[in-house]
Parts: structure tokens; C-alpha cells; sequence
């Protein structure tokens, strides 16, 4: 089913549906987990639209990926308005609201890739890579820099964030962020991932949370 922008209640967002721009390492301990080095600034990469897909349907995964699709789970900030060389100030007037979304990532392969010093899109960039939640609008939302987040999975708690947490603040990260790509209305940020990564497997139940403001459910499958 094609993806488009809706509110945490179904509703849908006017914004077309475009790039996603997503930063590598963001959170200390996730960094720290797999042995990374913390970089001196933000290490960007981008899923496609076509990676976009509604987290309430089921993730359905190709057989070949099994063991080795890792979760991200990732505050996603939705824009709505252009951004280029933005100021701090501006990047979070920009701002149309926040979900969460899940990084997926074939593990083994993006590791064989960093190796040999290839781009990850193969990793991470593949169709249904990007299984996204819908949005709180950012007026309903106290403090963007306070944002507790969880994911379980089978009940059990896999990985636990709070925006504080952040190496790159949302301003910051966004200013760079728009030096390096314009972003326009309909793009989506993710912000990066806390420690907890792992891989998913069928059956696997997972709950979302953005505390006092969401849960939503999905479960992987096996794509037949
Ligand atoms: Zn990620």
C-alpha cells in the first residue's frame, strides 16, 4: 500500500512525500555498541520514499534478510516548510511534527560495506527500509528536547531514548543538515538511534512508544 504523511489518529497531512534524511550516529551509547568512533559532525546519509511504509501494517521482510535486519528505532521529525542554509531559529519553525520511525538495516551487509568503504543504500535504503509511525503536531509537544521513547519487542524492552540524549541537538541538527541538503515540506529527519539495536525476527511483536504520546503495534513477516 503507497505510504502518505497521517496524524497519530489516521488523519491525513497534506504534505507530499519526499527524501529522507536520516544521521548516523547521534546517541553515545549506540555509537559505543558498535564500536564506532563519535564523528566531528553529523554522519548523513538517505532512505528514498520508496523505503517510507506505514509501521501499523505489518514489516514484512524478504526471506534472504532474516537474522540480520536490525531495528533502529529513531524520533522522526516531519518538515514543513523549505529549508537551505537555515538558521537555528528557523530549522525548528519549520518543524510540521514528530513520530517514530524504525531504521531498518541489513546488519552483515552495511557492515561488509562500511569495510570496503561503499555507500549503504543497499543496507538501508530498500523498499519498506523506513516503516514509519504517524505525527504529533509540534504544538501539542512541550519540549522537543525532552522526548522519552521506547521500543519493545514480544513485550520485552529493546531500546530506550530520550531526545536529551542527542550529540546534535534537533536546531543544530537540522541547520547542518540544510547546508548540505535543502530539505522542502513532506521531508522527514531521522534523528538517530539509542543502543538496543538487534535483529528481528517473524512472529517478533513490537510497541512503539513516544511516551504520554503514542503507542502503536506492528509484527514482522516473512514477504512471500
Ligand atoms: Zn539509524
Amino acid at each position: 500500500m503507497e505510504y502518505s504523511h497521517k496524524t497519530i489518529n489516521g488523519q491525513p497531512i497534506q504534505l507530499p512525500v519526499g527524501k529522507v534524511v536520516c544521521v548516523g550516529r547521534n546517541y553515545v551509547d549506540h555509537v559505543e555498541e558498535l564500536a564506532n568512533e563519535i564523528p566531528d559532525n553529523p554522519l548523513l546519509f538517505m532512505k528514498p520514499s520508496t523505503s517510507l511504509c506505514d509501521v501499523n501494517n505489518p514489516i514484512s521482510l524478504p526471506p534472504e534478510t532474516l537474522g540480520n535486519c536490525h531495528n533502529e528505532l529513531e524520533v522522526a521529525i516531519l518538515m514543513q516548510s523549505p529549508l537551505k542554509n537555515a538558521s537555528q531559529a528557523d530549522c525548528l519553525n519549520a518543524i510540521y511534527g514528530v513520530g517514530l520511525a524504525l531504521d531498518l538495516t541489513l546488519r552483515d551487509l552495511q557492515s561488509k560495506l562500511k569495510s570496503k568503504g561503499l555507500p549503504w543504500e543497499r543496507a538501508k535504503a530498500f523498499d519498506g527500509a523506513c516503516p514509519m509511525s504517524g505525527f504529533v503536531e509540534v504544538g501539542e509537544l512541550a519540549d522537543l528536547q525532552s522526548l522519552d521513547f521506547s521500543l519493545h519487542i514480544n513485550q520485552q524492552l529493546r531500546q530506550h531514548g530520550n531526545t536529551s540524549l542527542m550529540i546534535w541537538n534537533l536546531a543544530s541538527l537540522l541547520s547542518q543538515i540544510s547546508e548540505v541538503f535543502t530539505l522542502l515540506p513532506g521531508d522527514i529527519v531521522l534523528t538517530g538511534t539509542p543502543k538496543g539495536v538487534g535483529p528481528l525476527h517473524p512472529g517478533d511483536q513490537l510497541c512503539l512508544s513516544l511516551h504520554e504520546h503514542f503507542s502503536v503495534n506492528s509484527k514482522v513477516l516473512v514477504a512471500t
